[in-house]
């Protein structure tokens, strides 16, 4: 059974350093169980951005022909462009077994909460304001005007805080990459998550009382 993990936090929080170091350490101990969903974004792709490896970069007609035709679990639109999440992308993980992880929006996550009710979200914070404007500002992505558009988009999104199962205030990276694959790896111990795996055990011992 495929966990979904939903992650989410305002833009410069550090989400996207964190899912990066998750998806290149060996977290799986060489089984790889965890795969990144790469949206559909509408945005046009940043300097070093990769077609289908960040996001599936498409058209906006593209993208309300793909919500139409219910091809997407969830979309929002994000500082003026659209975002979605691939149905096709969580039909893969699940046949391969494998775990998925989501770095979405808030109004994306209360979307799939309400879909997928055994989906984990985990929201990541800054440690406060000064200190997400100067992550703004010291990755040099964005100009002074995107800057001051997200950090209003902050305070809004940090409202939400309270949705979500797990909050990892983003101060020591490694600290919180330690938190973050705490997490992972918990969640996959849940009973209920675990039963393929335990009924295997269970009727190996079924059977030894038979004989
Ligand atoms: P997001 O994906 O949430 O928009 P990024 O992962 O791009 O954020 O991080 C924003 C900036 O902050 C990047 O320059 C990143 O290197 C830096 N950063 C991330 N986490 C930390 C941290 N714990 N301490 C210091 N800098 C950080
Ligand atoms: P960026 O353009 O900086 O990569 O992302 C802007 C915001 O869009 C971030 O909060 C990111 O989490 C969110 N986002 C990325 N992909 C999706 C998606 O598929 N659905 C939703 N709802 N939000 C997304």
């Amino acid at each position: 059974m495929s966990t979904v993990f939903i992650i989410s936090a305002p833009s410069g929080s550090g989400k996207s350093t964190l899912v990066k170091r998750l998806m290149e350490k060996d977290l799986d101990r060489g089984e790889s169980r965890l795969q990144f969903s790469v949206s559909f974004t509408t945005r046009a792709p940043r300097e070093g951005e990769v077609e289908g490896e960040h996001y599936c970069f498409i058209s906006v007609k593209e993208f309300q022909r793909l919500r139409d035709a219910d091809e997407l679990l969830e979309s929002a639109e994000v500082f003026g462009n659209y975002y979605g999440t691939s149905r096709a992308i969580l039909r893969k993980a699940e046949a391969a077994g494998q775990d998925l992880i989501l770095d979405i929006d808030v109004q994306g996550a209360a979307q799939l909460k309400q879909r997928l009710d055994q989906a984990v979200s985990i929201f990541i914070l800054p440690p406060s304001r000064q200190v997400l404007e100067s992550r703004l500002r010291n990755r040099s992505s964005d100009s002074d005007e995107v800057i001051q558009r997200r950090l209003e988009e902050a305070s809004n999104e940090i409202e939400e805080y309270g949705k979500y199962d797990y909050l990892l205030i983003n101060d020591n990276l490694d600290a919180s990459f330690e938190q973050l694959r705490g997490i992972i790896l918990a969640e996959r111990c849940r009973t209920k998550r675990a039963l393929d795996q335990v009924k295997k055990i269970v009727d190996s011992f079924a059977t030894e009382v038979k004989r």
